[in-house]
């Protein structure tokens, strides 16, 4: 069969990874008559984070580059802590990182079938009903170094355990009176391999299937043969899968079904972040955070609040690239993704977010400048806007000081600087309150240095940024901090948890003032304020009140430690 051409340019250029090794190879060979078929298959039990942000773009990355297509498939096979609202949310996550799958599927469609091939083993004397407790299955399980015990019940009849377990299914039985376990070896090296369970009793309600079932298949038991189903032909799941291989080929030879095959690369861990969706849930639940997509979590949804774009996301999956080793990525790189997106996309504006006031006492009263000011250097097509120039303006307080250093190079009295498009200024006094604290500058400026030029070849070292005062509109603005303050939040002194890492100053909320302009900004819209960083408008923002998230500061410390 002749196969599209690769549709990534420039490929060959990089070298490959594993897994594009393995799928060339496949298709080379003609193993599944040259089609590629993906999924992306979490479980239906919180948001989804940057971990599997990685996970959707190297399935779905995959199979646009073969020709192939992905699917979407939902491991819901445990009823306790799955929910519809994660399903919407794991679908809009993945829309919004720009991929679409080929087709939606749920495990839960497939329990029929699952059930009937459960019947399948039994009557090839393959799986056996156990009355053991969990407990008891537990501790005869053996050790790595010892063989385990078999279960009394291991040599009922098929009969027998055909009938049983379709009175597991009828309801017949309570919670944990009884399991299903596949009949492998107690004494198989591979610990996954003696006597597995396939199936508990669990009398509850299930978000699809609703009160249909009370026995519900376990993991291993569903997911090779849910692959097997939609005909996967590379399954791509994290190292720690590793061990379950045999189990699940072992599931598709007795049941001689389609031969998907299972895939193993290093997941995603980060410095300063946490990708355990329990603990993810607890941030959520002890309100540690203001919900799932807070701008400080790690979640798709937290990090599209705080101002991230799919693009960003994306090409960080890309650099992170395809590992066969557990290994930790720093945090640092996200961010430089980030920022080489927003550089790119992010119009340019000024905010003064810790105000200072200035009063220009050499400049007319009533007089408005209107000055032009570039949208985005990077990007010609943004255009210009006007800002607007009066005798009283904001700004950041720490441009300015009073008994400066030597290369303090911003406002200090009789120290000359460009006001950012608009002119020259030189401090020549401060006016302090009662207890000493600076509350206003005077400044004069040069008229003839109208828009940040020189007028006679003189220097100034320093540019700051400024709002005016007549013309500024309030912002609350929101900084955000890393949620953890150690490289490894798991990583603590004796007697404390996980917790104790959690930095308390993750957030802080200043009132700042924003150019006009932004009057009309939508939550998501993304500016660069100069010198500042990167901001985005968030969801509680409303006309006339702002709110600002300040997604990344400027400063790259990625460039520093790659040596880039
Ligand atoms: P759980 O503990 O709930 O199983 P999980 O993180 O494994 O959590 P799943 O919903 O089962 O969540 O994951 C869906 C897919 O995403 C799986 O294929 C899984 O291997 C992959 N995935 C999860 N976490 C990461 C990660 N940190 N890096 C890369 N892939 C990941
Ligand atoms: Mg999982």
């Amino acid at each position: 069969m002749e196969r599209e051409p690769l549709k990534n340019e420039g490929l060959e250029e990089k070298s490959k990874n594993f897994l594009e090794e393995i799928i060339e190879e496949d298709l080379k060979s003609g193993k599944h008559a040259g089609r590629v078929l993906t999924r992306f298959p979490p479980e239906p039990n919180g948001y989804l984070h940057i971990g599997h942000a990685k996970s959707i773009c190297l399935n779905f990355g995959l199979a646009q580059r073969y020709g192939g297509k992905t699917n979407l498939r939902f491991d819901d096979t445990n009823p306790v802590k799955e929910d519809i609202e994660y399903v919407d949310s794991i679908k809009e996550d993945v829309r919004w990182l720009g991929f679409e799958w080929a087709n939606e599927f749920y495990a839960s469609d497939y329990f029929e079938q699952l059930y009937e091939w459960a019947l399948v083993l039994i009557r090839k004397g393959l799986a056996y009903v156990d009355d053991q407790t969990q407990e008891e299955i537990r501790l005869t399980r053996g050790t790595v170094t010892q063989a385990g015990k078999n279960s009394p019940y291991r040599d009922r009849s098929a009969e027998e355990n055909a009938d049983l377990f379709k009175r597991m299914r009828a309801g017949e039985f309570k919670d944990g009176d009884k399991v299903l376990r596949a009949k492998i070896d107690m004494g198989h090296s591979n610990m996954l391999m003696r006597d597995p369970i396939l199936y508990r009793i669990l009398h509850t309600d299930h978000h699809r299937t609703g009160d249909k079932w009370c026995i519900y298949p376990m993991y291993d038991y569903a997911h090779g043969q849910s692959d097997s189903l939609e005909n996967i032909t590379h399954s791509i799941c994290t190292l720690e899968f590793d061990v379950h291989r045999p189990l699940y080929d072992w599931f598709i030879e007795k049941l001689e079904i389609f031969p998907s095959h299972q895939f193993e690369f290093a997941r995603l861990n980060m410095t300063y972040t946490m990708m355990s969706k329990r603990k993810l849930l607890q941030l959520v639940q002890e309100k540690v955070v203001m919900g799932w997509d807070d701008p400080r979590m790690p979640t798709i949804c937290g990090l599209r609040r705080r101002g991230y774009t799919p693009e960003s996301i994306r090409n960080f999956a890309e650099k992170v690239g395809v590992a066969k080793r557990d290994n930790v990525i720093d945090i640092s790189l996200l961010e430089f993704c980030l920022r080489e997106d927003l550089n790119k996309r992010a119009e340019r504006r000024m905010a003064v977010l810790n105000p200072l006031k200035v009063v220009i006492t050499n400049y007319p009263d009533n007089q408005v400048d209107r000055l032009d000011a570039v949208n985005n250097p990077e990007d010609e097509t943004a255009g210009k806007r006007i800002v607007h120039f009066s005798k009283e303006f904001y700004i950041e307080r720490e441009d300015f000081m009073e008994n400066p250093p030597k290369k303090f190079f911003r406002l200090a009295i009789g120290q000359e600087v460009r006001l950012r498009y608009a002119y020259f200024i030189k401090c020549t006094d401060v006016v302090k309150d009662s207890s000493g604290n600076i509350i206003e500058l005077h400044c004069t400026y040069d008229p003839a240095s109208k828009g940040g030029n020189s007028p006679d070849g003189r220097k100034v070292q320093g540019t700051i940024h400024w709002v005016s005062a007549k013309h500024a509109i309030n912002a609350e603005i929101r900084l955000f901090d890393r949620l953890f303050s150690k490289e490894n939040p798991d990583d603590v002194e004796e007697g404390q948890n996980w917790k104790s890492s959690i930095n308390p100053e993750s957030m802080k909320i200043t009132q700042g003032f924003v150019e006009p302009s932004l009057a009309s900004a939508k939550p998501l819209d993304k500016f660069q304020f100069e010198r500042m960083g990167y901001f985005t408008v968030d969801y509680d923002s409303k006309p006339g009140s702002l709110v600002i998230n300040r997604t990344t500061t400027l400063k790259d410390t990625w460039a520093k430690i790659s040596g880039l």
